[in-house]
């Protein structure tokens, strides 16, 4: 049985709150009180305390045409700001979001180097550089969350980077050695489907988001919650087997989905078999919008092989929404309908099949929402997509 003292029963009643005031972007004290069933004394402390630590703030609507304007409730989106990092491959991607997870400052950089040392030393130096573009505002930047494209354990360190080749790094504790910063270490992968969990289906209790770009990553998001496993490495979905004695794979086994469903697979298969040893994501993207037979065709085998796995996923969590993150999948017509017309099991059960709308800045804004959950303390947040104020790099 949960039981709780006065303070929990605030702390939720608080979470309740910022949650519809997020929800609704804008509200009045009555309707809060409507919507969440909470007294109108309980709304009144409440909201003065928020008021008071400048999270949200009051303001009256320009078109109001009837009676008095009432005073309407809303996050206070500058009184704090929150630093998303996609440390990828070759590239990390910087993203300043305010209070109400809109995206203000953004800049990527290009890397050769896999040496730990000399990103950890660029990361601090460009992080204090975002931190003090925050210096004027009421809680300056207030997280950083940092999304890595490997296992990452139940303490935040880093267990393996195939790309880097890291082996269990302490990131977050490197970087709070120079930065006097609350800062956050996330798979790449539960960082995506938080942001379209956030950012897209609010409303999906049950979301399952697979990325297929270098590999394939998967996240499982429950009720607003990261579903991430004992050790903290749940959905390595692209290591499934799904040959027997089928192509090598990077983490020792054979027959891995990932090396037959993944845009790379894909990329890697099509420049054999029209011998152009150079192709890239964006020579199969303009191959396909010209219509070239041979790469309609191994698109055709690639979703069966996407579906194969798809199958197998579906009847393990026989879930609700499913968002794939796949720019050539999206760019491809009917996609989604040819990816169903295989999955023909009666046992296989799930409400939708989406395609991502988030695409590669998924993995950033999923941090950026979970730095502002964090400094809001545990409230489900709910934002909308928009488009960047400030695309001015902080450099
Ligand atoms: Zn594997």
């Amino acid at each position: 049985m949960v039981t709780g003292d006065g303070a929990f029963i605030k702390k939720i009643n608080r979470s309740i709150i910022l949650e519809k005031i997020m929800e609704h972007e804008q509200i009045s004290r009555a309707d809060l009180s409507k919507i969440t069933g909470l007294n109108k004394a309980t709304i009144s402390v409440q909201v003065a305390d928020l008021l008071e630590e400048e999270l949200i703030c009051e303001t009256t609507p320009e078109h109001h045409t009837v009676g008095r304007r009432p005073i309407m409730l809303s996050i206070n989106s500058n009184a704090a700001y929150v630093l998303g990092i996609d440390l990828d491959y070759q590239k990390i991607d910087f993203t300043l979001a305010n209070l109400q997870g809109h995206p203000v400052l953004t800049h990527t950089e290009k890397f050769q180097t896999t040496n730990y040392e000399d990103i950890v030393s660029y990361l601090i130096k460009q992080i204090k550089k975002f931190q003090k573009q925050c210096d004027d505002t009421r809680f300056g930047m207030a997280g950083v969350v940092i999304g890595v494209h490997g296992t990452v354990n139940k303490d935040e360190r880093i267990h393996f980077i195939p790309t880097y080749k890291w082996y269990d790094k302490d990131l977050r504790r490197d970087l709070q050695a120079k930065l006097n910063l609350d800062i956050r270490i996330e798979n790449n992968a539960n960082l995506s489907s938080f942001a379209e969990n956030v950012y897209q289906y609010h409303t999906s209790k049950n979301l399952f988001n697979i990325i297929l770009t270098s590999g394939i990553g998967a996240g499982i998001i429950n009720d607003g919650e990261i579903q991430s496993g004992y050790h903290g490495y749940a959905g390595e979905m692209g290591h499934m087997i799904v040959a027997v004695d089928g192509r090598p794979c990077s983490c020792g086994n054979k027959g891995c989905w990932e090396q037959y469903a993944s845009e790379t697979s894909l990329i890697q298969h099509l420049s054999t078999v029209l011998d152009r040893s150079d192709l890239s994501r964006d020579d199969v993207l303009t191959l396909l919008a010209e219509e070239d037979t041979t790469t309609i065709e191994e698109v055709e085998k690639w979703i069966v092989y996407i579906a194969i796995g798809l199958n197998n996923v579906i009847n393990l969590y026989n879930p609700e929404t499913v968002v794939i993150n796949s720019e050539i999948l999206s760019s491809y017509h009917h996609s989604v309908n040819k990816l169903e017309s295989h999955l023909h099991s009666s046992v296989s059960q799930y409400c939708k099949i989406v395609l991502s709308n988030l695409g590669d800045t998924a993995c950033v804004m999923g941090a950026c929402a979970l730095g502002i959950q964090r400094l809001l303390d545990g409230p489900k947040v709910i934002f909308s997509v928009s488009e960047i104020e400030n695309d001015t790099p902080a450099s």
